[in-house]
């Protein structure tokens, strides 16, 4: 069963207009996507830094505001939810950010700080209050003793474990981590994965991982979803990604990345010029001016997102049931 789905959400950030300039511009950070996310499972987003993946996963819990479509949570539409309401749903909708330094108020000690929620939803007070956030510290792999400490006085993976605890205080069940590990070393990045897996199973936690390392997130993805320029170009179970991803994009993700495994296809396509500004993105399908595949139809039509079961992929010529499907060609000259 679906707990979040998402249907058409845009978000547009409008630019302020220039004396020389003509009519006002828009950035189209998010534009027109559309996913669910299964109880229990891990939803990983990838894409280059800039594709919008950072702002969905803010729109989604209303951080910011998305402009247009829907968001269903459990059931009910929170796209519109006033205050009050948005505020209790936050409970069960927690964010783990990149930067836990940033995202943690170095002014508080961290106990206050993995209290703070408690407090706010009347969860807690008092001495159960601060058992309920020592048992947490524990639970992250913190001690007792860092309770009374701040931010500052910790490594960039405890305070990791902070951010993961303050989610899981007020009983969070659905959880975005944005870039969660990506200012980590690889040895500590191997430690917090672990844990945010190991609570996943104790809790029967829902996460969408947004990252732009392709190894992370095939570690912990049960499905992925690849976006650019705001849109999302192909969906699938994680499995049928790392071995048959279909659209040219998602292609030219993976084939950047190292393999350790012989038998996997390791040719390299290389990308042309750079992604293109969300302000104004290209006619048709949006890839087509770095697409080593483009044809005539792909600058003059936009590519739906269509399905062969689980399989969702947005191209004209690459896809489930389409003459390119099968396999990749050979890159041209
Ligand atoms: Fe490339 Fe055309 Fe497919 Fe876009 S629609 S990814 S340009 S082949």
């Amino acid at each position: 069963m679906a707990l979040l789905e998402i249907r058409g959400l845009t978000k547009h950030f409008p630019l302020r207009k220039g004396i020389l300039s003509g009519a006002p511009e828009t950035v189209k950070a998010v534009d027109g996507v559309s996913l669910h996310v299964e109880e229990g499972e891990t939803l990983g987003l990838v894409g280059e830094s800039g594709c919008g993946k950072s702002t969905l996963g803010r729109c989604i819990i209303r951080l910011i505001e998305p402009t247009s479509g829907n968001i269903v949570y459990d059931g009910a539409d929170i796209t519109q939810m006033a205050a009050p309401e948005m505020r209790t749903m936050r409970r069960k909708m927690q964010m783990i950010f990149q930067d836990p330094y940033a995202s943690l108020n170095p002014r508080m000690r961290v106990g206050d700080i993995i209290g703070e929620g408690l407090k706010i939803h009347d969860i807690a007070k008092g001495t159960e209050l601060k058992a309920r956030v020592l048992e947490l510290l524990n639970r992250v792999g913190l001690r007792d003793e860092h309770f009374g400490r701040y931010p500052h006085e910790f490594s960039g993976g405890q305070r990791q474990r902070i951010g993961v605890a303050r989610a899981l205080a007020v009983d969070a069940k659905f959880i975005i981590a944005d870039e969660a590990v990506s200012a980590l070393d690889v040895s500590i990045q191997a430690q917090v994965l672990n844990l945010i897996q190991d609570l996943q199973a104790e809790f029967g936690l829902t996460y969408l991982f947004i990252s732009h390392d392709l190894r992370v997130v095939e570690h912990v993805s049960d499905r992925v979803a690849v976006m650019y320029l705001g849109k999302i170009v192909e969906v699938a179970p994680a499995r049928r990604i790392y071995d048959d991803g279909q659209h040219p994009y998602t292609r030219a993700l993976l084939s950047a990345v190292p393999v350790a495994d012989p038998s996997r296809k390791s040719e390299r396509i290389i990308l042309q010029g750079d992604v293109p500004s969300p302000i104004d993105p290209p006619s048709g399908c949006s890839f087509h001016p770095r697409c080593p595949f483009a044809e005539k139809i792909c600058s003059e039509e936009e590519p739906a997102l269509t399905f062969d079961g689980d399989h969702g992929v947005a191209c004209h010529l690459f896809g489930p049931g389409k003459t390119g499907a099968v396999s990749m060609p050979a890159q041209p000259e």
